[in-house]
C-alpha cells in the first residue's frame, strides 16, 4: 500500500510516514479501545477544527479513556502539522487516543495508560461532479446499549467496513445503514439528507449514529438562509422517493448522491445551496 505523505506528533516529536504506535499486547490493537476524529485543511482553511478537537476528548471520556490533551493543544498541534505541507494542500487531520495497558480484568482498559497522537496527511478533496451511488445495507447500526455509539470509536468501524465491502460488491459507492427499528441512520462514512419540494430532511439523532459536526453546521447554515430543515425518523422509501439526496461529513463536506438503488438523481437546488453555504462559511 502507498501511503500519502504523513506527519505524526507522537511522544513529543514529529515523525514522518506510517509510524508504528502499538505493540502486539497493546490493549487497543487487541481489543479496539481507540477513538479518533477527523478534521480537514483545504484551500487554506480548517473549518470547525475546534469542534473536532473537542469531540475527540468527549469520545475519549465515553470510551473510558483519559482525555489528557487540552483542546487548545490539539488545535496548536494540528496547525503545526498543516504547516509541514505546501500551503493550500488538501489534508486530513486525525487526533487519536488509545489504551496501552489492560486493567485488572484484562478485557477492561486501564484509563491511566491512555496514549495519543495527532496525524496530518495528504487527502485530496473528492470531485463534487462525481456523485455517488448508494444502496440499502443489510447491516444495521447498534444502539447505545450495544456499543459505544456516543464516541467516534475505531471499534464501530468494522461494521461500516463490511457494509461498504458488501455495497461495493453490488456496484455501489456507499451503503445506507438503518437502526434496529428500521429507520435510516447514516451512510457508512457520512450523514445523509434528502430534499423534497425544497425542504431538507435528515434523520433525528437517536443514539445509533454520529450526529456529525458537518451535519450540525449544515443544518444551521441552511436554516439561517431560510431553508426548512426537518430532523425526524425517515424510512428507506423516503430516500427512494426524494427529489435530492446528499451527504455531509468532514471528508467530502457536502456531496451529492446521484443514484439510489437503480434510480438516477440530479444534484439539486437544496444540495447546491448547502454546499455553497458551507464553502462560504469555511472561507468566511
Ligand atoms: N458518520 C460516520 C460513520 C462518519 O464516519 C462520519 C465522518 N466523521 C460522519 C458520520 C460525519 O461526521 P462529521 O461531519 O463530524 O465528520
Amino acid at each position: 500500500h502507498h501511503w500519502t505523505q504523513t506527519w505524526t506528533f507522537l511522544d513529543g516529536q514529529w515523525h514522518e510516514g506510517n509510524v508504528p504506535i502499538m505493540g502486539v499486547r497493546t490493549h487497543a490493537s487487541w481489543l479496539g479501545t481507540s477513538v479518533f476524529d477527523g478534521a480537514r485543511a483545504f484551500e487554506g482553511v480548517t473549518p470547525d477544527l475546534d469542534l473536532h478537537c473537542l469531540r475527540v476528548n468527549r469520545s475519549a471520556l465515553a470510551m473510558g479513556l483519559k482525555p489528557v490533551v487540552p483542546v487548545e493543544k490539539w488545535i496548536e498541534l494540528a496547525h503545526a502539522g498543516v504547516k509541514r505541507f505546501a500551503p493550500g494542500t488538501a489534508l486530513y487531520i486525525r487526533p487519536m487516543y488509545w489504551a496501552e495497558f489492560p486493567g485488572p480484568r484484562t478485557v477492561d482498559a486501564d484509563p491511566e495508560s491512555t496514549r495519543w497522537c495527532l496525524s496530518v496527511y495528504e487527502a485530496g478533496m473528492p470531485d463534487p461532479a462525481r456523485g455517488a451511488a448508494v444502496t440499502l445495507s443489510p447491516f444495521r447500526r447498534p444502539t447505545i446499549e450495544c456499543a459505544v455509539t456516543d464516541a467516534k470509536a475505531g471499534a464501530l468501524y468494522p461494521n461500516n467496513s463490511r457494509a461498504l465491502v458488501e455495497a461495493h460488491g453490488r456496484g455501489f459507492d456507499n451503503a445506507v445503514l438503518c437502526d434496529m427499528l428500521g429507520n435510516v441512520a447514516e451512510l457508512a462514512t457520512a450523514n445523509i439528507f434528502l430534499a423534497k419540494d425544497g425542504v431538507a430532511f435528515t434523520p433525528a439523532p437517536n443514539g445509533t449514529f454520529l450526529s456529525g459536526i458537518t451535519r450540525t453546521r449544515s443544518i444551521g447554515l441552511l436554516r439561517e438562509a431560510g431553508v426548512e430543515v426537518v430532523e425526524t425518523a425517515l424510512r428507506w422509501s423516503d430516500f427512494r422517493d426524494a427529489d435530492e439526496v446528499f451527504t455531509t461529513g468532514n471528508y467530502s463536506k457536502v456531496a451529492p448522491i446521484t443514484r439510489v438503488e437503480a434510480r438516477e438523481l440530479q444534484p439539486g437546488p437544496v444540495f447546491r445551496k448547502a454546499r455553497k453555504l458551507y464553502w462560504d462559511f469555511a472561507h468566511g
